[in-house]
């Protein structure tokens, strides 16, 4: 028998008192219903690495709905309810909480959603994706603290590998390929020998995952705080082609995010913007089996076509004597991702100038007249109005005209 560890004053230590007392007071009420409740998953993993998370997920051997409802009386949360899946999610403050009923899951074929059925932690803890993540600890006020690691997850952290939990895992879940890769990078792990080999022996089975499914493992990817390691890594393992043959996760992909980083004002530039830079170097044809394999909601489609279309202009942004209102002609209308990865990615300084100068100042200039000026100054409404407005800020863009006297001047010019 190994001893048991006590994670009670890591809890203590890393994460926020109203987060403990909220996790002690449900263990609390739990046990008088005569359930059990534990903390699993992601966020035991970091507690053990002393890494941040406040993502808490809770499973209950029980009825988690009803634990959540009560749990939610107790904080004043705002509670959201999944019957089906018999899931709950508690929100207060700056907080929020998954509480699960504790389930098996048997998959009737590789990709498919899989059959869930009430279970025990023990069931709960061996369908997850890898051992490190597959660790509990228990809430309940008599054991509080104590971790429950059935398949060898500890072990696995300290000896920094990413392992399934059973051999027919990437068959039954191919998500499961760019999860562990996901974490290999993030965390700086290693796939253990047979999870690699199982890997690599299953690499077909990701074209069992719906586009749905695989967009979002790619959106986790790319909300990494540097995705460009998981892709090189997906291409060095032939995990990338399987999304399409055309990507690399090069030194060029690396290079741009990097310059993203760089130049973003968020912090972290947007999933968007990296996801335009991953298809940057794919042909018109190619981007649509890329937009249609990740089954894309329109707003990232046309922003990856948008990207495109955009490339194929580079070549006029670098043309003699732009003005700046053709500059804003031509750059107006795609969407800021686009714009951006045009600007990182191109390589005439001319064009990058004009780029930049329409990100900074030109897409912010309009006229000072509105169209009710103009009607007030006696343009008859309809279209035209739309057209002079236009033709104001054209002249605004290139200076031909800088106050609000100058746009009367112009809009008298054509009352006459
Ligand atoms: P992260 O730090 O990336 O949020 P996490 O471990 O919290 O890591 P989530 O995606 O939030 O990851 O999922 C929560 C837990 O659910 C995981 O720890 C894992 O145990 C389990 N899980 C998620 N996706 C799968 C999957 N495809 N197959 C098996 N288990 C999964
Ligand atoms: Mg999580």
């Amino acid at each position: 028998m190994s001893e048991i560890t006590n994670l009670a004053s890591k809890i203590e230590k890393q994460l926020p008192a109203e987060l403990v007392e909220f996790m002690q007071a449900g263990g609390l009420v739990a046990a008088n219903q005569g359930q059990s409740l534990y903390l699993v998953g992601g966020v035991v993993r970091d507690l053990l690495l002393k890494r941040t998370n406040l993502d808490l997920d809770l499973v209950v051997e029980g009825d988690a709905i009803n634990l959540a409802q009560r749990l939610a009386d107790i904080v004043q949360a705002k509670l959201v309810t999944h019957p089906r899946f018999n899931t709950a999610k508690l929100r207060w403050d700056k907080w929020s909480v998954d509480l699960a009923s504790a389930r098996s899951e048997t998959y009737d074929k590789p990709g498919a959603l899989p059959k869930v059925t009430p279970g025990s932690l023990e069931s709960d803890l061996f369908r997850r994706d890898f051992t490190v993540n597959a660790m509990a600890v228990k809430l309940d006020p008599n054991h509080y603290g104590e971790l429950v690691d059935l398949y060898g997850g500890r072990e696995d952290l300290e000896h920094k590998l990413v392992r399934i939990l059973h051999n027919n895992s990437f068959i039954d879940d191919a998500t499961r390929i760019w999860r562990g890769l996901r974490y290999e990078q993030r965390l700086d792990f290693q796939l253990e020998k047979d999870t690699l080999k199982l890997l690599k022996r299953n690499l077909s089975m990701l074209d069992t995952i719906s586009g749905d499914r695989i967009r979002h493992e790619l959106e986790l990817i790319l909300g990494e705080e540097f995705p460009e390691k998981a892709l090189r890594r997906a291409q060095e393992l032939k995990v990338l082609p399987k999304l399409h043959p055309a990507l690399k996760g090069d030194d060029w992909l690396a290079e741009k995010f990097e310059q993203a980083r760089q130049i973003s004002s968020l912090g972290s530039p947007s999933i968007a913007l990296y996801l335009v830079l991953l298809a940057y170097r794919l042909t018109g044809e190619k981007n649509e089996q890329l937009i249609s394999r990740l089954n894309l909601p329109k707003a990232l489609a046309q922003t990856l076509r948008g990207t495109s279309s955009l490339k194929a202009q580079l070549e006029l942004l670098d043309s003699l004597g732009l003005t700046h209102s053709s500059v804003y002609r031509l750059l107006n209308g795609y969407s800021l991702p686009a714009v951006t990865a045009n600007l990182l990615a191109c390589d005439s300084l001319v064009a990058c100038q004009r780029i930049q100068l329409f990100l900074d100042k030109l897409r912010h200039v309009r006229p000072l007249l509105t169209g009710k000026d103009l009607v007030r100054m006696g343009i008859a409404p309809g279209p035209r109005v739309k057209d002079l407005l236009r033709l104001l800020q054209d002249a605004k863009l290139d200076g031909r005209i800088t106050t609000r006297e100058g746009e009367e001047a112009m809009a008298r010019s054509w009352v006459e």
